[in-house]
């Protein structure tokens, strides 16, 4: 690129500003009054791909519901599953829970120190065991999220591909020479705290960063252009017909199996279209093979749009009646009465046509 100007050299003793500015502007956040491995780790897992202001409910009730990892480990997935039913990404309260478990029945109950230890343990990557561990423990270990390689690649000029190993490598080891090792859960904090409310992806507020007299990106018109994302890969759409196969005023619901996408979350029988495959057509091939069932799709009754993060769905919701055949499933199963649906934890794309399930069965005899 023609006039691209290079990174003009090392930080300019970013600290004391920094902190400043971080003492004066830090947010009062639930997660901040807690000074335990176990407050800060439950909020670092639900923050991962999540707002904060869509966390903070969520970190209350669960903080409530299980206060220490001892009740979390002692807990059926299910009530985690349950707490946890609305925040998405369910992978991560599922592997919270199994690294409670594992630290209950092996490690004395104390949560690992070191950044290795810690790593061992299911769904603890990389970010989490630096996040958790320098702000409880004050390891001087940098944290990468995508607020704070935002900062960093305009402060210091850095113009990879975030999404590359190598750029990483390159923050990793300014954010290493420079955050103060004695203050390095601080630093690391006030990184994305900067990130959050002050170099905002689309119109960074500048002139309030502490860090704009030494920002490259500020001084040579790159804001704009910083940082570099390569391509995302498009996300590949599915459509699904689901089947609400009702019975005295019932609905037969079953269990995913824990392991993997969604695991242990509740659902409705069905599956992806064939290519071609209209979705009552679907439904009804879906049941046969699934559960060895005959059932007759006799109303459509939602079409929902769910976006995931590798995927997007089209749910094809259908009233079923049950004509023949067995409903076996490998799964636990239930019926339930629809204003019990509430007790089981379900995916958030399911949750967008409970209600019209509902007025369906208001209306109607079943
Ligand atoms: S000066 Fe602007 S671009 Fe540079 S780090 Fe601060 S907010 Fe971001």
């Amino acid at each position: 690129m023609a006039n691209v100007k290079k990174n003009p050299g090392p930080a300019i003793d970013p600290p004391p500003p920094l902190r400043r500015w971080f003492a004066r502007h830090r947010r009062d956040l639930p997660w901040r009054r807690r000074h335990d491995l176990y407050g800060i780790w439950v909020s670092e897992v639900m923050l991962q791909q999540t707002r904060v202001e869509t966390v903070v409910p969520y970190y209350r009730k669960f903080l409530v519901r299980f206060p220490s990892l001892r009740r979390l480990a002692a807990a059926p997935l299910q009530d985690v599953l349950k707490a946890w039913e609305g925040l998405g990404y369910y992978a991560r309260a599922r592997n919270l829970w199994q690294a409670a478990r594992r630290i209950a029945e092996t490690g004395h109950g104390r949560i690992p120190a070191t950044i290795e230890g810690f790593r061992e343990l299911p769904g603890v990557g990389e970010y989490i065991a630096a996040a958790v561990l320098s702000i409880g423990r004050g390891l001087a270990v940098p944290v990468l999220d995508g607020n704070v390689l935002r900062v960093v690649c305009r402060w210091q000029g850095i113009d990879g591909d975030v999404r590359r190993e190598a750029t990483r490598r390159r923050v990793r080891a300014f954010l290493e020479r420079t955050m103060p090792a004695a203050e390095a859960g601080e630093f690391n904090e006030a990184m994305m705290e900067l990130g959050a409310l002050v170099c905002l992806p689309k119109a960074p507020l500048c002139r309030q960063c502490p860090l704009q007299r030494g920002c490259f990106a500020c001084r040579h018109g790159r804001v704009g252009s910083l940082p570099v994302k390569g391509r995302k890969r498009p996300v590949p759409e599915y459509r699904v017909a689901l089947a609400l196969i009702r019975r005295r005023g019932k609905i037969f619901i079953q269990r995913r199996p824990e392991n993997g996408h969604l695991g242990g979350l509740w659902e409705f029988p069905g599956g992806k279209c064939r290519q071609g495959e209209a979705p009552g057509a679907a439904v009804v091939r879906e049941c046969r093979e699934e559960l060895g069932a005959e059932v007759q799709a006799l109303e459509e009754l939602a079409v929902v749009r769910h976006a995931y993060s590798h995927f997007k769905v089209v749910l094809h919701v259908f009233i079923c009646r049950k004509t023949g055949g067995s409903l076996r499933t490998g799964q636990p199963h239930a019926w339930v009465k629809v204003q019990d649906l509430d007790r089981y934890p379900f995916p958030a794309a399911n949750h967008k046509f409970f209600p019209k399930l509902k007025d369906h069965l208001d209306r109607i005899s079943v």
